[in-house]
């Protein structure tokens, strides 16, 4: 199909392309922006180059269109952002860039859009497309689809729009000094290949192998955006795998690496489980764009490696990976500079609390085992059900239905209890504060040990989930520990 630029865009570049004309310079529009918009995949992330300054260009343009206020500088990196509606502009200076081995900082000089071009990660990124032909071809009235990608001449040295068609990544220069340049590249190759379903040209695969001991010297932050991104795409296996099979997952995950393993013994082995996690997380990622779903997904089974016994009666066992599974999510958040706050924690609850539902599969099963559920997992229960869906891998398409038919009737209850005593987000209906009123203590155990019983009471169903019975409960509990109640 043939497709030229967003009208809207093509006016914001004319009057860009109006201001490089006032300064009498040269600007392109590069990278992610031409490569997404010839997938058909149109992006309002803008990166313009400048084969002068970056950031007086971004500066005389805000002037020009009185935005100065949305204009912001970083001029230790040269870079300068505009926003404008739903546009992220990024204005650079064309630079020329040498590495010398063993620094991550390059030697940075001016350069041609050329120069610029040779310095991009990937021939699919260093697609340009100047500025002021932009505007020509607007005022004359020529933008041709027919001939050109966009309608636009698309300044292509190393064959990216031929290896769009192809998809293929593959590097603009030797792949080695690439990614010895700048090792989070090879992370980027990755991710692209994840995000877009593109192959890593063989001998760019080669050389990420070859250097993937390389990516330690890169900060955690810029990996985990990659990873992250990795995390994001439809299938993240692809990224996953591709990890794994070019040995930067050993370096970033090995707890996951340490998973792709089969253990045999008197005949007996277990799943990979590290293809069985890739499994879920490409199940969970079919049914939901929750990116710590997909982490959860992740970690899920992280503690088995180190919960690994073999029982000569039963075979293999993984007791209580779900528990150092959890503390695990931890520090592997810690380590890779993902965030601590809330996040982390819903991951880490869905880690220790993946194997619960499965146990609730059973007739037998009583309202309070469900209740329990539901108070732990509160308003993250929904999530813990997708995840244990997710969870189901086996080649066997009915055993499958019937593992997935079995957490219908766990919803089912679930939904009847919640329904009934309305567990999510619940919390006991006398609190510590009411306790220590009530007995006139200070802050101590013994407050603690009031509440718990008071909460247990209520999760067994052995008293109303209401003030009064918990009032009741309290005082009766306080007499039990030798305590009087003051009014
Ligand atoms: P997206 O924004 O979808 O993640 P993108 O290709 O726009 O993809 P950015 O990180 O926004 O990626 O970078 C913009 C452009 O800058 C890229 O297209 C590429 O040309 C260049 N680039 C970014 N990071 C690097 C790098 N580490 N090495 C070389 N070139 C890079
Ligand atoms: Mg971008």
């Amino acid at each position: 199909m043939v497709k030229t630029l967003p009208s809207q865009d093509i006016d914001l570049f004319c009057n860009l392309a109006v201001t490089v004309e006032a300064l009498q310079t040269e600007a392109y529009v590069i990278g992610g922006y031409v490569r997404d918009h010839i997938l058909g995949r149109p992006s309002k992330d803008i990166d313009i180059v400048c084969v002068d300054d970056g950031i007086v260009l971004a500066r005389e343009y805000a002037k020009a269109h009185n935005i100065l206020h949305e204009l912001k500088t970083y001029s230790q990196f040269g870079v300068a952002m505009i926003k404008i509606g739903d546009y992220e502009i990024e204005f650079v200076s064309a630079r020329k860039e040498s590495y010398t081995q063993d620094s991550r900082k390059p030697k940075v000089e001016k350069g041609s859009i050329s120069d610029d071009q040779l310095r991009r990660d990937f021939t699919i990124n260093a697609l340009a497309i100047s500025l002021t032909e932009i505007l020509k071809k607007k005022e004359a009235h020529i933008i041709d689809a027919q001939s050109n990608p966009l309608g636009f001449d698309v300044i292509d040295p190393f064959g990216g729009i031929e290896d769009l068609s192809k998809k293929i990544i593959r590097t603009p220069t030797d792949p080695d000094k690439t990614f010895s340049d700048d090792p989070l590249r090879m992370m980027r190759a990755v991710r692209f290949a994840s995000q877009l379903n593109f192959e890593i040209q063989p001998s760019t695969k080669e050389s990420i192998k070859k250097n993937a001991h390389r990516i330690d010297i890169v900060s955690k932050e810029r990996i985990s955006i990659e990873l992250n991104k990795i995390m994001a795409s439809k299938q993240p296996s692809i990224g996953l795998s591709l990890m794994e099979d070019l040995d930067l997952m050993k370096r970033i995950l090995p707890e996951m690496s340490i998973m792709n393993e089969v253990d045999i013994k008197n005949g007996k082995g277990h799943k990979n489980n590290f293809y069985h996690t890739l499994e879920v997380i490409d199940n969970v990622a079919e049914n939901s764009d929750h990116l710590w779903l997909r982490w959860a997904a992740l970690m899920h089974d992280i503690g088995k490696p180190r919960t690994k016994r073999f029982e000569e009666s039963v075979g293999w066992t993984f007791h209580g990976h779900e528990v150092v599974g959890e503390r695990m999510v931890k520090q592997i958040f810690r380590r890779l500079k993902l965030p601590l706050d809330h996040k982390m924690k819903f991951v880490s609850k869905l880690v220790r609390l993946h194997l619960r539902p499965i146990a609730l599969v059973n007739e037998n099963t009583t309202d309070s085992a469900i209740r329990r559920l539901l108070y732990e997992a509160g308003e993250d229960i929904d999530q813990l059900m997708l995840l244990c869906e997710a969870d189901i891998t086996s080649k066997n398409k009915d055993k499958v239905n019937r593992y997935l038919q079995n957490y219908v009737e766990v919803r089912r209850r679930i939904n009847e209890v919640e329904a009934r005593d309305k567990l999510r987000n619940w919390h006991p209906p006398i609190d510590g504060a009411i306790i220590m009123k009530t007995f006139n203590l200070k802050p101590c155990k013994t407050v603690g040990v009031i509440k718990t019983a008071i909460r247990e009471a209520i999760l067994d169903g052995d008293i109303e989930n209401t003030f009064d019975a918990a009032y009741t409960f309290m005082i009766e509990q306080g007499k039990i520990l030798g305590l009087e109640p003051i009014n």
